[in-house]
């Protein structure tokens, strides 16, 4: 993996050093394992080391991760805008996790767009924006997790790594893999992960905490999109599934019940792209996912505002789902040689 530079892991703990005023820290909206996770490692490892932390999340962050240090503290912008204001406007230091463009930032967006004070950048996506004084942009980590761990370590921060905020981190890397199923080629995440076990990290513990913990009407839905929801294209090797507004209705759909379904059709023998198309109240919101090959950070960006990694991208469009979900039938062909390609390989 590329190595820190080395100049700027000193300025982060010069910079960090100098700190008396609450440092900022914030995910991307609707955040994820990784995103929680290196947020709420990083605030505990920093507290740990007496920084006064605040972590405010654009949005809400799904319930199966609330077992996670300070957890509970996490101050929630679009519940509270006037409390985030005020501590922004105390603050010194942002720090930007998990995500490298504005328009990941939620409601949040003018906010740390207009920020006055230090701000640095850690995140694994590729194609940063630039937006921060410092950054740390490191696409060939597995997660952002992983990078925060090693970002820590070099800042001379190990003593201050505690078990809960290697639980966090562990969670950010087990979560943004798959559970180790991919962005693990390189033998230094399951290094990571060694020494984050010796922390006091029990694995099967922290799986079962995010992956054993669903509501019976989220299961139920899962077999809904399965059976009714979900359209084959084995010709394309693609397949696409979708949650109209009436299906989260019929099942009680809370935020998060629909994670980790985009994936399932990988799992079909052949597919090796699929999409999620998600019906909200103002947009429809898309994720996809493919195995080897084909670029869903590049389909995502061209047909649906987004972007992403190679492997896991997502974008949003502003139009109805049945026309979005017939738009992306219609793409299909037009990557037939790539997805062909992808599957020969
Ligand atoms: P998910 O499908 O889990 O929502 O997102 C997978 C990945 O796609 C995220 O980690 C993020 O990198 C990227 N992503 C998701 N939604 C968007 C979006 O609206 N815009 C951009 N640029 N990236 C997104
Ligand atoms: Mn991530």
């Amino acid at each position: 993996m590329k190595p820190f530079n080395i100049e700027d892991v000193n300025r982060l703990s010069v910079a960090l050093a100098q700190q008396e005023e609450p440092i900022v820290i914030v995910p991307h909206v609707n955040p994820d394992g990784d995103a929680i996770g290196s947020v709420l490692g990083l605030a505990a490892i920093l507290r740990n080391a007496g920084k006064n932390v605040v972590v405010i999340s654009p949005n809400h962050f799904p319930d199966f991760l609330k077992w996670m240090k300070d957890s509970a503290d996490v101050v929630v912008y679009v519940n509270a805008r006037e409390k985030a204001v005020k501590i922004l406007a105390k603050a010194s230091m942002l720090i930007c996790l998990d995500f490298n463009h504005l328009s990941r930032t939620g409601e949040m967006k003018d906010l740390i767009e207009n920020w006055k004070g230090q701000s640095v950048l850690i995140d694994h996506h590729p194609y940063p924006q630039g937006f921060t004084d410092l950054q740390f942009s490191h696409p060939d980590y597995s997660s952002t997790a992983e990078l925060v761990f090693h970002l820590v370590k070099a800042m001379g921060f190990e003593q201050s790594i505690c078990k809960e905020a290697a639980d966090c981190l562990f969670c950010g890397i087990m979560t943004d893999t798959g559970s180790f199923n991919y962005n693990v080629s390189d033998p230094q995440t399951f290094k990571t992960v060694s020494e984050l076990l010796s922390f006091g990290v029990n694995p099967e513990e922290i799986h079962g905490r995010v992956f054993d913990n669903y509501s019976i009407d989220r299961m139920k839905l899962m077999g809904h999109c399965l059976s009714e929801c979900m359209e084959v294209f084995p010709e394309y090797h693609a397949a696409v599934m979708y949650l109209s507004k009436e299906t989260q209705k019929r099942f009680n759909y809370q935020k998060g019940d629909s994670e980790g379904f985009v994936n399932m059709p990988l799992s079909i023998q052949g597919i090796h792209f699929s999409a999620f198309f998600t019906e909200n109240d103002d947009q429809i919101k898309a994720s996809f996912r493919s195995k080897g090959e084909f670029a869903v950070n590049e389909f995502a960006t061209a047909h649906f505002n987004g972007g992403g990694h190679r492997n896991a991208a997502g974008g949003e469009v502003f139009s109805s789902l049945e026309s979005t979900v017939e738009r992306f039938r219609k793409l299909l062909p037009e990557y037939k040689k790539e997805l062909i390609r992808t599957q020969q390989e």
